[in-house]
């Protein structure tokens, strides 16, 4: 059977590239060509690289040519448009840096490139990742590709897009409040949320430095594992990366079987406060049925609480505007970024410039962290906010006590109609209500890929480990994905 090259996983693109079966060229040519047909209706990339990408895939042919190559030499990639690219326009999806080029490149990109990665534009997604539907982007909308009416999640929207209808082999993501797995479950995909720390955030522009972290979103769990292999590491240019030696993920997946003997035993915790109201019924019976089939499988599935999960979301929504509303001070259309027209003087100029360069969320969310930061309000609102940011990791300490892994529903719903949550930011805010906490605890999370709802839209299940755990995750998904196929459906 021929290969199709659109539903193609990195394992085997990788495959067919060692083997010279295909050359890098043509895999690249195959993506910038599908690109050009689709990207127009999916709004799923900002910018397309095709001369950067041609080269970079002569650069991998050259390697595969010499013996050289690694596991992701000449396999294209898509760049979520807020690691800033050497060269090319970084515009996080604002009008503040739509003309912005960086001068240097982030540690996650350097890395990948230098390990041969192909890249072959920047994808589409919330302006400064603030939102859970890519509906905020300066650039317009990106449309789900299992239904162009329907939001594909955010805040990696375009990243999760691209992979699901083929307009890349595998795509880069980030996560402060559930931006990579929200939209990998909303798209039928798997996304791979690190531990904080495990992934440089050198050269990712800011949005909520103590909850920020860079991932893979991919077809398979086994592609996640191979793609953080190449972006995972130490870096001194991050403070706050760990110091310490990054497993053989990939390795360690070789073997189902492996993967399938390492579920029997395994605790899996079921976090009662995650089956609230509001959770669907077609997303209750999925996790049911995922619960039956790690049971078959040997995992012992039993229930835990997590008593402060009711207040994730107000406590994100402190610490989170409030480190964005620092971080984003340094747009003041001075040094680089958007600057308006004829300032009359520098005060204006901040204004104007600020005012008309950040859309509508950013804005709010800059007087909501500028508020809770004010000097009559830091402790009722901040520091409080911290203080219950520790309760809720120890909720996770604890039961990580009793289990090995947690369980959950990634977000409440399938993916909900454009337009549909605009109007009221507090229904947008509950899509994360199950991914908030994970970051706020600073855990390693995966959403992968458990069944479909009667539209047909996909529905995706979190497993969250312990810090450090990545090796577990991938485990126990992969092992998962050896028994469904819930992850080869595909949108076209
Ligand atoms: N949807 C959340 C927010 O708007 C999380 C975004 C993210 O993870 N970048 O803040």
């Amino acid at each position: 059977m021929p290969v199709d090259l659109a539903r193609i996983s990195l394992q085997e693109a990788a495959l067919l590239l060692q083997s010279r079966a295909i050359s890098a060229v043509e895999l690249t040519q195959f993506f910038l060509d599908r690109i050009a047909a689709l990207n127009p209706q999916l709004n799923a990339y900002i910018t397309v690289d095709a001369a950067g990408a041609l080269l970079g895939a002569r650069l991998a042919d050259a390697r595969l040519a010499a013996g050289t190559a690694t596991p992701l030499t000449g396999i294209p990639l898509a760049v979520k448009d807020l690691f800033c690219t050497q060269g090319l326009r970084t515009t996080c999806a604002s009008r503040m840096l739509a003309d912005f080029i960086p001068p240097y490149e982030s540690t996650v990109i350097r890395r990948l490139r230098e390990a041969g990665m192909v890249i072959l534009g920047k994808s589409n997604m919330d302006e400064f990742a603030m939102g859970s539907s890519n509906e905020t982007s300066f650039f317009g909308p990106v449309c789900n590709p299992w239904d162009t009416r329907r939001i594909p999640g955010g805040s990696s929207g375009g990243s999760a897009a691209a992979v699901a209808a083929g307009l890349c082999v595998a795509a880069l993501g980030t996560d402060t409040g559930g931006s990579i797995r929200q939209p990998a479950a909303m798209t039928g995909i798997t996304g791979l949320k690190p531990t904080y720390g495990r992934v440089s955030r050198y050269g990712m522009i800011a949005f909520a430095s103590s909850l920020d972290q860079a991932g893979p979103m991919t077809r398979t769990v086994a592609d996640a594992a191979l793609l953080l292999q190449g972006m995972a590491g130490h870096d001194p240019l991050d403070s706050t990366s760990i110091d310490q030696p990054v497993a053989d993920y990939a390795a360690q997946l070789q073997s189902g079987e492996e993967a399938l003997a390492c579920l029997r035993g395994l605790r899996i915790g079921i976090p009662q406060e995650y089956f609230i109201e509001g959770v669907s019924a077609a997303v209750r019976q999925a996790l049911q049925a995922a619960m039956a089939t790690f049971t078959e499988m040997g995992a012992i599935c039993q229930p835990v609480s997590l008593p402060c999960t009711d207040y994730a979301i107000s406590t994100y929504y402190i610490i989170a505007p409030a480190e964005a509303s620092s971080n984003l001070a340094r747009y003041d259309g001075i040094r680089f970024g958007y600057r308006c027209q004829q300032p009359v003087d520098l005060l204006d100029m901040f204004a104007r410039s600020r005012s008309e360069g950040f859309g509508a969320e950013v804005k709010r969310r800059i007087m909501l962290g500028t508020y809770v930061l004010s000097s009559g309000y830091y402790d009722a609102y901040y520091r409080k906010a911290q203080k219950v940011r520790r309760l809720i990791a120890d909720d996770f300490h604890a039961a990580f006590g009793q289990v090995d892994l947690l369980l959950t529903p990634t977000a409440p719903e399938t993916a909900f109609r454009i337009g549909e949550k605009d109007a009221d930011p507090v229904k947008m805010y509950l899509s994360d209500i199950f991914t908030i906490n994970v970051n706020l605890a600073g855990l390693p999370a995966l959403s992968l890929p458990c069944g479909f709802d009667a539209h047909n839209l996909p529905i995706g299940m979190q497993l969250i480990a312990r810090p450090l755990q990545e090796s577990l995750l991938l485990t126990a998904g992969h092992g998962y994905q050896q028994v469904t196929d819930w992850h080869k459906r595909s949108p076209l």
